[in-house]
């Protein structure tokens, strides 16, 4: 890493030190799980580079942002209206933990029987490891499931988090209380933005994010080809770049790929043989750099066709309209997108089993694997509902727990190719 790196990690107060023993172990996980596969799309280099710059020259971008004025905000859940964020011209990163590397150190101030992406983002903050977190200048947390809500009263003693009431229920009741919140965190937006969130700004923020959304969307359709134009590990990737690159860039870069992946479509040019084991993931998401559950898949002969998660089609899903003229009125249709996206942390959830068979259809999946974080409750306990969803339509299922540590990759391997064995006979 160029020295200019190292200073300006300095200068945000991290610890180098731990932060070097990080970084190191990441180009080999990379090199094994990305850059061994055959024949992946060109347009992989630009996501390739944004991860290796992740640390060195986006944080470089955001640091220049901030000296010229930009508030930056770390947020923590696809509800968050980041519409909000971009009409004030800030940025936005999530910060959902992904690596093992910093679970012990979250569990010096949480319980252990939490699941690890909780664990993680506590983590990389108390480790001071993550140029995103030393950046930020607030964090905006939600009331989702109970781990969640109970870490941003610790986080908020390290960096100013404010949290949203995210409802559990989606009666006109809950729309109101949102609608409500997201006038709040508006006001709060502003006042620490200084700059007024006017119905032309937050049309352009809410065009911004929903150009985003549509390029995801594209991509995740160029994925129901058979035989299928990207893996699923590279459409993960790109997914959890999404949180922390320039949106407008990300964006073009997204459609850029998909042209790639419509001409490979036409061509009948494929990432793994035609008619190999298709696979749809659905579940708790799956957070930058956790690569293991596509990476085991994909080493056993199958492929992943889509992700029913929050790093997957939960994230880009609830386009808000375009047409509010008054702020009250993008307002109520930026609280609308409570009803698109289903969780397993709101009851009941019935649409969220109504998405996933509507995606076997599309994506023409072989089989369904039911992943949870350990500890993670709502996708834990709400697996039974899917489970007995699926095997009443005739999908094979295969539920998964696992956690961030390489333990039982061997026995998850294991229960995999048996999954693909079943589903080949
Ligand atoms: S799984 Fe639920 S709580 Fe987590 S990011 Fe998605 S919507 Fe938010
Ligand atoms: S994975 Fe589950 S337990 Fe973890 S933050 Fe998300 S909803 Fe909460």
């Amino acid at each position: 890493m160029s020295d200019t790196y190292r200073e300006m990690w300095r200068e945000l107060n991290m610890d180098l030190e731990k932060h070097d023993v990080f970084l190191g172990t990441l180009p080999v996980a990379f090199g094994e799980v990305f850059l061994r596969q055959e024949n992946r799309p060109a347009g992989m280099a630009y996501f390739d580079n944004a991860l290796a710059e992740a640390h060195g020259g986006r944080i470089q971008e955001i640091l220049a942002g901030k000296k010229a004025g930009r508030m930056v905000a770390g947020t923590f859940c696809v509800f968050a209206p980041e519409e909000l964020i971009f009409a004030v011209d800030g940025i936005s990163i999530g910060l959902c933990g992904g690596a093992q590397f910093t679970v012990p150190t979250g569990e010096q101030v949480l319980p252990r029987n939490l699941c690890p992406l909780i664990k993680s983002a506590m983590g990389f903050k108390l480790d001071r490891i993550c140029p995103y977190f030393q950046a930020v200048d607030f964090l905006i947390g939600e009331t989702t499931c109970d781990g969640k809500k109970k870490t941003w009263e610790i986080l908020n003693e390290y960096v100013p988090t404010y949290v949203m009431e995210l409802p559990q229920k989606k009666g006109t009741a809950d729309l109101t209380l949102w609608e409500g919140e997201i006038h709040r965190l508006k006001e709060e937006i502003e006042h620490r933005s200084g700059r007024e969130i006017t119905a032309d700004r937050l049309a352009s923020g809410i065009k911004m994010a929903n150009a985003r959304r549509d390029a995801l969307a594209r991509l995740y359709r160029a994925r129901w080809a058979d035989p299928v134009p990207i893996s699923g590990k590279d459409a993960l990737l790109i997914s959890q770049l999404a949180f922390f690159d320039d949106p407008e860039r990300f964006t073009a870069q997204v459609n850029s790929l998909c042209d790639e992946l419509e001409d490979r479509i036409a061509r009948g040019e494929g990432v793994a043989r035609k008619g190999a084991p298709r696979i749809l993931v659905t579940g708790t998401p799956m957070a930058l750099p956790y690569w293991k559950l596509h990476h085991l898949v994909e080493t056993s002969g199958a492929v992943i066709v889509g992700e029913e998660t929050c790093t997957g089609t939960r994230y880009f899903a609830g386009r808000v309209a375009e047409d509010g003229r008054t702020v009250e009125e993008q307002v109520k249709d930026l609280a609308r997108r409570l009803t698109a996206i289903n969780c397993a942390c709101f009851t009941p959830n019935k649409e969220r089993v109504e998405d996933i068979l509507r995606l076997v259809r599309d994506a023409r999946a072989d089989g369904v694997i039911y992943f949870s974080l350990q500890f993670c409750q709502p996708f834990g306990v709400e697996g039974r509902l899917v489970e007995r969803a699926l095997q009443e339509a005739g999908v094979p299922v295969l539920r998964l727990e696992s956690d961030y540590s390489e333990e039982d990759v061997a026995q998850l391997k294991t229960r995999i190719e048996a999954f693909l064995e079943m589903i080949a006979s």
